[in-house]
């Protein structure tokens, strides 16, 4: 009996259309060979949301994400939205829309395709091999914590973390540690700051929970030189909200170009699944977007939300096997390529090559 399955979509701006439609592409190549129906939700956010709407995140969308298996979203923001004020801007919509959904969970992998291991601006033999996963914190911490004022003299946000946070997010992480090489590594700035000494307290107490698993603690100063210096010796890395941001951001240069790499943002409910890069307004509508990160998105989306991993494997080898046989978009287009492809032909050939046994 073929498996039913309501997914959001929220394409958002810049080339967020471009790469969502690709990834559905996908989905629908893989949904017809593996007996699955997927129906498409459409919704708004960000500034497709304020021209439409006159909000970044429309009740609409809220209470409609809550009725799909699980969203797929591409990407929000860009420069006619940015002289909005800030509790009205695109990025806004997005911070509400995790917050709602109660994604706390951020699953961001940073992985080096042997293809592309030349692409990376580190040496190979530094990326050769990496395989990272970064768990960030993703619903509180400074971005959240109240109070928060910006005067003319001075301004202040606030970094807070509850033990219910913090308990809930490091056992997403040994949870992720204990089926990948076991190893964890915190991140925290517990020299300087109070919030990351508790958060570090926090997390030695979920280890005893987790014996298999070796935790280390690391410095973020020191975390951000260590992921260029030697990036293969992580496997896990908690992190709290910021810290995670930036973190999972150097890790992705890793990799090559931001255009390939996936994220999950998971938690009590609906997963939303999402390229880790932005709306990119420099490409956008030329056609040329790397549409692999969105499609890579998807991938997780059936492992994590519906647990469709055949599904998920096809489209993981399709990726693999298009880079394999030197198909690149523009972005890593200088390394081993055989053909330069638009977003289109891209998004064709892993589809292609996804529903094929
Ligand atoms: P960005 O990730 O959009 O772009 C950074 C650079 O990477 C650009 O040169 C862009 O062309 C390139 N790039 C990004 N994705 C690519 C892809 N798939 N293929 C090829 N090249 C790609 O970051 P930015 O320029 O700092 O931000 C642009 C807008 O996106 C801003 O409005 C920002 O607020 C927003 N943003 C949104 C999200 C999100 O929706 N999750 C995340 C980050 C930034």
């Amino acid at each position: 009996m073929s498996q039913n399955y309501t997914i959001g979509v929220i394409k958002g701006d810049g080339i967020g259309p471009e790469i969502v439609d690709e990834a559905i592409k996908v989905l629908d190549a893989v949904a017809a060979v593996e007996d699955i129906n997927f129906t498409y939700k459409e919704m708004l956010l960000g500034g497709a949301a304020i021209d439409a709407t006159g909000v970044p995140l429309p009740e609409e969308t809220i209470q409609g994400v809550k009725q799909c298996d699980a969203v797929l979203f591409g990407a929000i923001g860009g420069p006619k939205w940015d002289t909005l004020e800030r509790h009205l801007r695109p990025e806004s919509g997005l911070l509400g829309l995790r917050k709602a959904m109660g994604t706390f969970a951020n699953l961001r992998p940073a992985t080096v395709y042997e293809e592309l291991v030349n692409a990376s601006t580190l040496k190979p033999e530094v990326v050769k091999g990496v395989d990272i996963m970064v768990v960030r914190e993703l619903t509180g911490g400074i971005y959240f914590g109240q109070p928060r004022e910006q005067h003319d003299d001075r301004a202040f946000n606030t970094m807070i973390y509850t033990r219910e946070e913090v308990l809930r997010i490091a056992k997403v992480a040994f949870e992720i540690a204990m089926k990948r090489d076991k190893r964890l590594c915190s991140v925290d700035k517990a020299n300087v700051l109070e919030v990351s000494q508790f958060w570090r307290d926090i997390v030695e107490e979920v280890a005893v929970g987790y014996p298999e698993v070796v935790l280390s603690h690391m410095y973020v100063d020191n975390a951000a030189m260590q992921l260029i210096r030697d990036p293969g010796q992580f496997d896990v890395m908690l992190t709290g909200n910021i810290f995670g941001d930036i973190l999972s951001d150097a890790a992705s240069m890793l990799s090559g170009s931001i255009g390939l790499l996936p994220s999950a943002s998971t938690g009590e409910g609906v997963g939303l699944f999402e390229p880790i890069h932005g709306s990119a307004p420099d490409i956008a509508g030329q056609g040329i977007a790397n549409p692999i990160a969105t499609i890579a998105s998807a991938a997780m989306m059936l492992r994590y939300a519906l647990g469709e991993t055949r599904a998920a494997d096809r489209i993981e080898s399709a990726i693999k096997r298009t880079l394999h046989e030197g198909y690149r978009t523009g972005d890593i287009g200088a390394y081993d390529a055989k053909e330069i492809c638009t977003t289109d032909e891209m998004g064709g050939i892993i589809a292609d090559y996804a529903s094929q046994a």
